[in-house]
């Protein structure tokens, strides 16, 4: 059964975002604390990673609600999260005791204003929580096809187009998008670049988690992503310890669709750096139950040649206006679907699998 939601929970620019969930958290008397972000927005406008919270400190459960990892990706995440702020219903069920909620509004706030996927470091924030005192990945896969990715030319010729298809028919099209998207720390001006240090927003969410994450005995944390699998789908993919009875909880909490990268049934390829291999280890007291909500944009292609172009763009400032607008047009197209239809499955979804996540939330600890 489908309701009527209130549509007006998107918005068009991320300070319209931002604005409406200052407003929504206002209007419910929750306080913000605002992680001031260093650079101007695209409009000139402040850019923060906004945390709201409602229940007791010691509360034994935490619901984390993250949208903007992916900067851009934060239209869809932002409006999750306003759509749950306005609703009367949700907010008197997680009005329990031994429960808190934390909204982490736009983790990525930069690339969410400037319509990137990536921080203002050019990373990719969903790779960059690895340890750093290693040695660098070197990842030859990529670099083999690094400038076949992100070409001199835009938009690219035809012999990089049929480069990289060459690649794919070799070594497979899973193969190729796994070692694209896994994460890479060989090409700084590259796509889903992993970064050589924590990021801004790497710390942000580190100090977020220093003040919030250490008193609860368990996370449930729904982090909202778009740009991968068919339309309009909100894809559950599994984030968390990889242990067979981490796994089996989160299929009881958010059903049996739940996918797993590490199991070969997700869209999403392996991934390191993720933000919940940052979380596990900074609230290492907490049972952690992590969930991707990945909602499908465009094919797979589209998208992926929408970032290739942003990316060339990035590395070319001179670039026309016009060429400019046309991949900036691209882009926000191929991770925000701006259409009544897409719109009302992404708030329908997403109230399903945070209703489930309270659910799980308040099931005996440890079943
Ligand atoms: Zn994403």
């Amino acid at each position: 059964m489908s309701v009527e939601m209130d549509l007006q929970c998107f918005s068009a620019s991320y300070a319209e975002a931002r604005d409406k969930f200052l407003g929504a958290a206002a209007r419910r008397g929750l306080q913000v604390r605002s992680h001031l972000h260093p650079l101007p927005g695209r409009d000139g406008e402040r850019l923060a990673l906004d945390v709201v919270r409602m229940g007791a400190p010691e509360a034994a459960n935490l619901l984390v609600i993250s949208s903007g990892c992916h900067g851009i990706e934060g239209f869809c995440g932002s409006a999750v999260q306003v759509d749950l702020l306005r609703d009367d219903d949700w907010h008197d069920r997680c009005e329990r005791d031994g429960l808190a909620v934390l909204y982490l509004h736009a983790l990525n706030p930069h690339g969410f204003s400037w319509e990137r996927r990536v921080t203002h470091e050019n990373v990719d924030l969903n790779r960059n929580f690895r340890d750093f005192d290693g040695p660098l990945e070197t990842n030859e896969d990529y670099q083999a096809i690094a400038r076949l990715l992100v070409p001199e030319r835009c938009p690219p010729t035809l012999a990089s187009h049929a480069g990289l298809l060459w690649h794919a028919l070799r070594h497979g099209r899973k193969a190729i998008q796994a070692t694209i998207s896994r994460g890479q720390q060989v090409d700084p001006n590259g796509l889903f670049f992993a970064g050589r240090g924590p990021t801004w927003s790497h710390l942000a969410v580190k100090a977020v988690m220093q003040e919030h994450g250490q008193r609860c005995k368990r996370i449930g944390w729904v982090d909202i992503h778009t740009g991968l699998g068919p339309m309009g789908v909100g894809e559950r993919i599994y984030k968390g310890p990889q242990d067979a009875a981490s796994l089996a909880r989160a299929r009881r909490w958010w059903g049996a669709q739940v996918t797993s990268a590490e199991e070969g049934n997700s869209s999403s390829a392996v991934l390191g750096g993720t933000l919940d291999q940052g979380v596990m280890p900074a609230c290492p007291q907490a049972e952690y139950n992590g969930l991707t909500l990945e909602y499908g944009t465009l094919p797979g292609r589209v998208v992926l040649d929408a970032l290739r172009a942003d990316q060339w763009l990035a590395c070319h400032p001179e670039a026309p206006h016009e060429q400019r607008l046309a991949i900036k047009r691209n882009i926000r197209a191929a991770f925000y679907v701006e259409t009544d239809e897409w719109k009302q499955q992404v708030l329908q979804q997403g109230r399903e699998v945070m209703a489930a996540t309270l659910e799980g939330l308040a099931s005996p600890l440890g079943s």
